[in-house]
């Protein structure tokens, strides 16, 4: 018998497959599409693996599927094996301009006159403050961190998944992992800020010693300023090392202002020179950044660029049952949640907006809170949110429309209005999604493709035999034009 030749790209396919079948397609396409199979020696197989950070991910959340994989492949004696490429345009500024000795940015001049470390004498001179009044003597650096915006009542979805992983290993190892910088971007509205809070206070519970910051980038610009009015940049500069982790929020604040994005250059180094954390939060990614010069940029990416994205309807309906809680609302009808996770779309922020309004409507007003009351509220307070035009939020606006709770489009039912309902779905889906037949039938009560093309056949029929049944849809196809 001829014998098989097995090649790497052999057996990492075979890997591939099995675990394929594991986990979620996103999981596989963010994780294991961009490993690459290097060799097969000896029942070891090499893969490569974009960065450090993904191989730390990989090795933390999948080791045990890709243990089984291999076996399974290669058999008992199988072996993974990991490499990482390293950045060549970077590497070599990389170590040159890590290092930063502090009299870099202090001039002769600045440092004949106001000596920052003089030596000789007992005692070292207190670096100011930015943090504390004029005046106030003891140098005593608040963290500024909100005990509200903690990781408990950060709900985890596949939106935030890596962010908020890579930011919980942090906090537990700050400093020392392959995230630094940890660069977190999104819109508006989608947690940077209460991430990077999180971030801080877990990072302080777990090491009550680190002097840990946060710090807007606004108010370090005005900390820069007054330091510049009063020639003291360098005791500026000096106080931002002299801290453990630094975290810096909306950094898009000093796009074009060199003179600060020096400053910041020259802290940034420093941290990366003595492996202490930096946390930075931006609403761009670091490649979609203007008016900052290349050096910084570049270093943004040195560590890990996780982005937060618009929540899906399941997190969607988490983070209100949550707020809701967390404002003392325990027992609300399932259906003002659902019905708030399919009107509000854009960000977390409107979502809370809406809660507020809500709330405050429901008690002025002794009202119960019921989906009408919601609906009024987000009509009229609510008015940038744009709908999602998914298959449910379809099938909400044809069950709404033809009075009908969503959960008989999901029934055996074989009764005319239901299958009116299920089928209006179907023929709107198609028209108003990308989705293919099979994937709107498994939606709809997982009928099979065949279903979807009959339901919208005897739709486009009913359209043009039946005059009330036209005149409903096409009110339906209004609602979801204007959504
Ligand atoms: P950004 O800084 O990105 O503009 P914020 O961090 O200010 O967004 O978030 C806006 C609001 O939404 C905050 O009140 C925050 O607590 C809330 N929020 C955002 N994401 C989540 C989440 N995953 N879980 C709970 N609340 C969230
Ligand atoms: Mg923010």
């Amino acid at each position: 018998m001829k014998e098989k030749v097995i090649d790497c790209h052999t057996v990492w396919n075979e890997c591939l497959k099995i675990i394929k079948e594991n986990i979620s397609p996103q999981s596989f396409d963010t994780w294991f599409s961009p490993i690459k199979p290097i060799e097969l020696k000896n029942y070891v197989l090499t893969v490569e693996v974009p960065s450090m950070f993904f191989h730390e991910f990989i090795e933390g959340n999948y080791w045990e599927l890709l243990k089984t994989a291999i076996k399974k492949v290669l058999g008992i004696n199988g072996k993974l094996e990991y490499k990482i490429p390293i950045s060549t345009s970077e590497s070599g500024s990389h170590k040159s301009s890590m290092t930063l000795p502090t009299s870099t940015i202090s001039t002769a001049e600045s440092q004949a006159k106001k000596p920052i470390f003089v030596a000789g004498e007992q005692e070292v001179r207190q670096i100011p403050n930015p943090f504390v009044l004029p005046g106030i003597k003891k140098l005593n650096i608040k963290s500024q961190l909100n005990k509200n915006l903690n990781f408990d009542n950060f709900i985890e979805g596949d939106c935030n998944r890596l962010a908020r992983a890579a930011g919980y290993a942090i906090a537990k190892n700050p400093g020392k992992t392959a995230f630094n910088p940890l660069f977190i971007y999104s819109n508006v509205g989608l947690g940077k800020t209460h991430l990077a809070h999180a971030i801080g206070l877990e990072t302080k519970a777990q090491f009550p010693e680190l002097t840990v910051l946060y710090v807007n980038a606004e108010t370090f610009i005005q900390q820069y300023v007054d330091a510049a009015i009063s020639k003291n940049i360098n005791d500026f500069v000096h106080f931002y090392q002299m801290l453990d982790v630094l975290i810096i929020d909306d950094i898009e604040f000093l796009s074009t202002k060199p003179k600060m994005q020096e400053a910041f250059f020259h802290i940034f180094n420093f941290y990366h020179q003595k492996n202490k954390q930096i946390v930075i939060t931006s609403d761009k990614s670091p490649a979609e950044m203007v008016g900052f010069e290349q050096r910084l940029l570049s270093r943004f990416k040195w560590g890990l660029a996780a982005d937060l994205q618009v929540p899906d309807k399941d997190t969607r309906i988490k983070i209100i049952r949550s707020k809701l809680y967390n404002n003392g609302i325990e027992d609300i009808d399932e259906e003002v949640i659902e019905y708030l996770a399919y009107r509000i779309v854009t960000n977390v922020r409107e979502i809370e907006g809406a809660i507020i309004s809500i709330l405050a409507q429901s008690s002025l007003n002794k009202k119960q809170i019921t989906v009408e009351l919601a609906k009024q509220m987000i009509d009229k307070f609510v008015l940038n949110t744009v709908h999602e035009m998914s298959v449910d939020y379809i099938q909400k606006v044809v069950c709404d429309y033809y009075n009908m709770p969503v959960n008989l489009i999901f029934s055996v039912s074989r009764k005319r209005d239901i299958v009116h309902i299920r089928h209006s779905s179907m023929y709107f889906s198609k028209k108003y999604t990308d989705l293919s037949l099979s994937q709107i039938g498994a939606k709809c009560g997982n009928k099979d493709h065949a279903t979807v093309l009959h339901a919208c056949r005897s739709i486009e029929n009913l359209i043009a035999t039946d005059k009330k049944i036209k005149e409903d849809l096409n009110n339906i196809d209004k609602i979801l034009k204007n959504s």
